[in-house]
C-alpha cells in the first residue's frame, strides 16, 4: 500500500516499539501510519526469547543506573520503571499473557545481575506462545494483530530516507517505495522506532569494540542515526550492545546464536587455548569475554574460536534456538543434523578433533589436559571457573566454530523521559527537537549492560510513551510536552 500523504503521527519502523507507538497514538485519538523498510514487520521481536524484565521497590532506579554505568538520565529510568509496571496489563488487553517465570528453573542464569543494587526486586516475565510457536514470534503476533485491528495503515518495503524539517521542528518524512519518493506530513510527530545499526558492518566497526557479526534482524543498518543526526539530534550509548557467541554459515544472512545446555564444555580461541571462565558471564554479556587483550599471549583472543563439548552437552539441547532462528532454520534438538552436516565437528579424541577443526593438535591436547587437571583438583587457577561447573569432557568430543555476535546495539538518538529526541547540549542533552520522538532500540536506554528482557520492555514502554505524547499537539509544542 502507499502511505497517506498526511497523518497526525508517522511511526518509522514496525517492530515492537513501532507497534506499541502506533497502538498508543491511535488510542489517544490520532491518525497514524507506520512505514517499515523491510518486507515484513517484527524486527528483532521475532528473533527474541519473548522475555520481559520487571523491577520495583525503592532501589529500582539504582539498579538501572548501575547497569547503565550512570549514562542514562535518572528521569528516563524513572519513566521506564513506571512503564514496566503497566506491561502485563497492556499485553493482556492485546489478548496475550506474560506471567513471571520461575527464576530457579533457569539454572543460575537468572537473575542477570544478582549483585547489583535492588536485584532482589527483579522479576522476569515471558510471553506465553500458542502451541508450536516461540515466545518472541508469539508476542509479535499479538502486537501486530492489535495494530491491524485498529486499521492503522502499515506500508511495508517503504523506508524513510529523509526527515522533513521546518522552523517548527520535524514535520514529516520522505519515504521511498518502488523507487518512487513521497513526502508524508506528520502534523504532530514522527516517531523513530527504526532500530539501531547492528546490521551495518561499517557502523559496527566504527562504534563497537570488536569485530562482530549480526545475529538478528538485518534491517537495522543505522538509518536511525543518519535521520536523527540530520535533524540535529544528540547521540548516546554508541558503544553499548549485547550479543551472543554465534555460528556463521555462508548460506544464511544472520549468524546463529549459540548456547550450551550442560556444563561439559569449554571455549578455545583460534589458537586452541582457553581464554575465559566460560560459565561466569551473564548470558547477554558473554560475548565480551573475547574483547579482552591478554597481555601474556602473543595474540588477543584469536577469533573465530571453537566451543568444545562432549556427548552429554550434545544431547542436552539444541545449541541454537532458544533465541534467534533468524534464518527459518530448525536446529535439531540433539544437534545430530548439524553434526551430520559438518557444521559441528566430531572427534574420538583430542588428536581426531584437532584434525577435524584444523586446530594445532599439541596446543589442543595441552588445553584439554589443563582443563582436566582443573576438574580433578576442583579449582580453575587460570580463569576462576566455579567448582560446580568443572565437569569432565568425556569423548567423543565435538566442536563448533564460534565468533562474537551482536544482537542489538544501543546507539542512537538521546531521548528524554517523554521519548522526545534531544539536541546536543551539556552532559544530559539539550532541548527537545519539536515533533521528533524515539523509542526502543533506536537509541536504547541501556548505557552499558542490559537486563534479560530489557530490549522488548524498552521498546514497549517508550513506544507507548512516544505514541501518547506525539498524538497530542504536545509533539509540536515543546513546553507542554510533559503535561
Ligand atoms: C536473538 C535475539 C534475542 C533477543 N531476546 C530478547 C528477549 O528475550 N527479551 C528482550 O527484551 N529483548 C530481546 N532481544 C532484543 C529485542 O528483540 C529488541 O531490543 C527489540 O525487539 C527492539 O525492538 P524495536 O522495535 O525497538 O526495534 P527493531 O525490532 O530493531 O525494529 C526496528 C524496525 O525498523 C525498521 N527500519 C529500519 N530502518 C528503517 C527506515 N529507514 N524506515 C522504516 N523502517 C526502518 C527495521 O527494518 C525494523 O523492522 C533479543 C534480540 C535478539 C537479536
Amino acid at each position: 500500500m502507499n502511505p497517506p500523504a498526511e497523518v497526525d503521527v508517522l511511526v518509522v519502523g514496525f517492530g515492537a516499539a513501532g507497534a506499541a507507538a502506533a497502538i498508543a497514538a491511535h488510542d489517544a485519538g490520532a491518525s497514524v501510519c507506520v512505514v517499515e523498510k523491510t518486507s515484513a514487520g517484527g524486527g528483532n521481536c521475532v528473533h527474541s526469547g519473548g522475555f520481559l524484565f520487571d523491577i520495583d521497590g525503592p532501589r529500582a532506579i539504582d539498579h538501572l543506573d548501575a547497569l547503565c554505568f550512570g549514562k542514562t538520565d535518572r528521569a528516563v529510568l524513572e519513566a521506564y520503571a513506571r512503564g514496566l509496571a503497566d506491561i502485563p496489563a497492556f499485553v493482556q488487553t492485546l489478548g496475550g499473557s506474560a506471567p513471571p517465570v520461575d527464576i530457579d528453573a533457569f539454572g543460575g542464569m537468572l537473575p542477570s545481575w544478582p549483585h547489583f543494587p535492588g536485584a532482589g526486586n527483579v522479576r522476569y516475565r515471558q510471553f506465553v506462545p500458542a502451541a508450536g510457536e516461540r515466545p518472541g514470534p508469539g508476542l509479535w503476533r499479538v502486537l501486530e494483530g492489535a495494530v491491524r485491528a485498529r486499521n492503522v495503515p502499515v506500508a511495508l518495503s517503504t523506508p524513510v530516507v529523509d526527515l522533513l524539517t521546518s522552523d517548527d521542528g520535524v514535520v514529516g518524512a520522505v519515504v521511498e517505495s518502488d523507487r518512487v519518493r513521497r513526502a508524508i506530513t506528520a502534523r504532530t510527530g514522527v516517531i523513530l522506532c527504526s532500530g539501531s545499526f547492528e546490521a551495518d558492518a561499517e557502523l559496527r566497526d566504527a562504534y563497537l569494540p570488536l569485530p562482530l557479526t549480526s545475529v538478528g534482524h538485518q534491517g537495522n543498518t543505522g538509518d536511525t542515526l543518519r535521520l536523527a543526526q540530520a535533524a540535529g539530534a544528540s547521540l548516546w550509548h554508541m558503544s553499548a550492545f549485547f550479543g551472543w557467541l554465534s555460528f556463521v554459515h555462508p548460506d544464511y544472512p544472520a549468524a546463529f546464536t549459540l548456547d550450551v545446555h550442560a556444563p561439559s564444555f569449554i571455549y578455545v580461541d583460534g589458537d586452541g587455548r582457553r581464554f575465559a571462565d566460560e560459565t561466569g558471564w551473564e548470558v547477554h554479556d558473554r560475548v565480551r569475554s573475547v574483547t579482552g587483550y591478554l597481555p601474556r599471549r602473543p595474540n588477543r583472543p584469536n577469533m573465530p574460536g571453537w566451543i568444545i563439548f562432549d556427548e552429554a552437552a550434545r544431547q542436552a539441547g539444541p545449541l541454537h534456538g532458544i533465541v534467534g532462528s533468524p534464518n527459518d532454520y530448525e536446529w535439531s534438538l540433539d544437534n545430530s543434523t548439524e553434526v551430520a552436516a559438518g557444521w559441528i565437528k566430531r572427534g574420538d579424541d583430542s588428536a581426531d578433533l584437532a584434525a577435524a577443526t584444523g586446530l594445532d593438535p599439541a596446543i589442543l591436547k595441552d588445553t584439554l589436559a589443563g582443563y582436566a587437571a582443573a576438574v580433578s583438583r576442583r579449582a580453575d587457577y587460570e580463569f576462576g571457573r566455579t567448582p560446580a561447573t568443572l565437569v569432565p569432557l568425556l569423548p567423543p568430543l565435538y566442536a563448533i566454530q564460534m565468533t562474537p555476535g551482536v544482537a542489538t546495539a544501543s546507539g542512537g538518538p538521546r531521548r528524554d523521559a517523554d521519548a522526545r529526541v534531544l539536541r546536543p547540549g551539556g552532559g544530559a542533552g539539550g532541548d527537545p527537537i519539536p515533533g521528533l520522538f524515539a523509542a526502543g532500540a533506536a537509541g536504547s536506554i541501556w548505557g552499558h549492560l542490559t537486563e534479560h528482557g530489557g530490549g522488548l520492555t524498552d521498546a514497549i514502554v517508550f513506544g507507548r510513551i512516544a505514541g501518547e505524547r506525539a498524538a497530542s499537539r504536545a509533539g509540536r509544542l515543546v513546553t507542554n510536552a510533559t503535561t
